[in-house]
C-alpha cells in the first residue's frame, strides 16, 4: 500500500485491492460511490449499525524516508503536471488499520450483532472525497448508522490513542486574494501604485488578527502560504496574489477572521490608492471536527479499558478533516481519535533533549515515516473497540 500511493480522486488501484480484501471476508462491497469510494457491508442480525471510515489518497510529496518500501511514484496532478507521490500523511496506514478491522469483526461474529460498515473514502487532502460520496448518493446507498468512528496518525508515540470530547480538530478555509496597482517601469514608481508593496503590507497586518484582534482564550491560525507578484527587478508589476489560510475552532471565531481579512485587504488597497478593487476568491473549506460529548466519554472509557495508561486526553489539533461531512449528513453522532505512529523510543529520547518539534517528522514532511508496529496493530485494535461499545 506504501510503494502504491494514489493522488485524491484517483484511488481506483486502493478500492480494488480493499473491495477484494473486504469480498474475501464476506462484506457486501459498493463500489464507485463518488468515484473510488467504496462501502463494506456486513449484516450480523438485529442490532445497531456502526461506520468505520478510513480515507485511501496520498499527497504530491516525493518521499525522502529511506523506507525499503519507500515511494518511487509520479502521476498526473489535477492540473496535468507530473508530481512524485506519496504516503505522507499515513492514509495507508488508515485503510491497513480499517482493512485488518473488518476482516477481524467478519471473524469474530459470534461476539456481536448488528450491522458494520467500512467506508473507504477518496480525496482527504483536497477536501471534497466525503462530499464527493454523498453527492452520489451515499446516505440512500446504506443502511443509516447509529454512530460513526474515524481515526488519524499523528506524530506522537505509536501505541498510543488520543481523543477528546468536544472541539478536536479545527475547520480550515483557504482564500485568494489578488490585489490590483498599476503596473510601470522600476525606474518611475511614481507613476505605479506597487501591488508588491501592498502584498508585503497585508503579509504583516493580516498577523494582526490573531495577535490583536481574538482573545488569548480563542484560538486561531492565519498563514499567507504563496504570494506571487512580478517577474523583472526592473518592472513594477499590475497585480499581487496571495494565498491565506485560516483555522479555527467555531463558527463565530471563523466569521471574525474572514471578515477582518477582507476588512485589512480593502482598505489597504485604498490606502495605496489601488485603481480596482480587490478579488477574494474562496477556496477549499474544511468543517471543524467536533466530537460528541457522550459518545466520546463512551470511547475513552473503553480505550481506557483496552490500552491502560496508553489512552490519553489529546490536545486541540490545527488540522482540518472532511470526516465530519459523512455523519453530518446521515445527523449521527461521532468520535474521531489520533493514532500515534512515531517510535516510542525514538520520540522519548527528543523529548528527553527538548526537540521534538525539529526531530519529529510530522504529516505531510517528506521524512514523515510511521512504525508499521505497535501502530498497526493499535490501530486494529481501536477501530475494533470502538465498533464493539456499540455491536459487542
Ligand atoms: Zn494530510
Ligand atoms: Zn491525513
Amino acid at each position: 500500500m506504501h510503494a502504491h500511493p494514489e493522488l485524491g480522486h484517483q484511488e481506483y488501484r486502493t478500492a480494488t485491492r480493499v473491495a477484494d480484501c473486504l469480498g474475501r471476508s464476506g462484506y457486501q462491497v459498493h463500489t464507485g460511490i463518488g468515484g473510488a469510494g467504496l462501502v463494506g457491508r456486513l449484516d450480523n442480525g438485529e442490532g445497531p449499525t456502526v461506520l468505520l471510515r478510513a480515507d485511501m489518497d496520498a499527497l504530491p510529496v516525493r518521499e525522502d524516508t529511506g523506507l525499503p518500501f519507500a515511494s518511487t511514484v509520479t502521476a498526473e496532478d489535477a492540473s496535468g503536471r507530473r508530481v512524485p507521490v506519496a504516503h505522507a500523511c499515513g492514509h495507508d496506514m488508515h485503510v491497513a488499520c480499517l482493512v485488518g478491522a473488518a476482516r477481524l469483526m467478519s471473524a469474530a461474529q459470534e461476539q456481536w450483532q448488528g450491522t458494520l460498515l467500512v467506508l473507504f473514502q477518496p480525496a482527504e487532502e483536497p477536501g471534497d472525497g466525503a462530499d464527493r460520496m454523498l453527492e452520489d448518493g451515499l446516505v440512500g446507498r446504506v443502511p443509516s448508522p447509529d454512530v460513526a468512528f474515524a481515526q488519524h496518525v499523528l506524530p506522537h508515540p505509536a501505541g498510543r490513542v488520543g481523543t477528546r470530547a468536544g472541539s478536536f480538530l479545527s475547520s480550515a478555509d483557504t482564500m485568494k486574494i489578488v490585489v490590483h496597482g498599476r503596473g510601470a517601469h522600476g525606474s518611475a514608481p511614481q507613476a505605479a501604485v506597487d501591488p508588491v508593496v501592498m502584498a508585503s503590507m497585508l503579509v504583516v497586518r493580516l498577523q494582526t488578527i490573531v495577535s490583536r484582534e481574538l482573545a488569548a482564550t480563542q484560538p486561531a491560525v492565519l498563514t499567507v502560504g504563496s504570494v506571487q507578484a512580478g517577474t523583472s527587478a526592473n518592472v513594477i508589476p499590475d497585480s499581487a496574489e496571495l494565498l491565506v489560510n485560516v483555522r479555527t475552532y467555531d463558527d463565530a471565531t471563523r466569521r471574525t477572521v474572514l471578515a477582518a481579512v477582507r476588512r485589512i485587504v480593502k482598505a489597504e488597497c485604498e490606502a495605496s490608492g489601488a485603481p480596482q478593487a480587490a478579488e477574494f476568491d474562496e477556496g477549499t473549506h474544511f468543517p471543524p471536527t467536533v466530537n460528541d460529548e457522550a459518545v466520546t466519554h463512551e470511547i475513552s472509557a473503553a480505550f481506557t479499558d483496552v490500552f491502560g495508561e496508553r489512552a490519553e486526553v489529546s490536545q486541540l489539533q490545527s488540522a482540518s478533516e472532511d470526516f465530519s461531512r459523512i455523519p453530518d449528513a446521515f445527523g449521527i453522532p461521532y468520535t474521531y481519535w489520533a493514532l500515534g505512529c512515531i517510535d516510542p523510543a525514538t520520540y522519548s529520547a527528543a523529548q528527553r533533549h527538548g526537540t521534538v518539534a525539529q526531530d519529529i517528522p510530522v504529516n505531510h514532511s517528506p521524512h514523515f515515516a510511521p512504525v508499521l508496529q505497535p501502530t498497526l496493530d493499535t490501530g486494529v485494535r481501536a477501530l475494533v473497540t470502538a465498533a464493539l461499545t456499540r455491536l459487542g
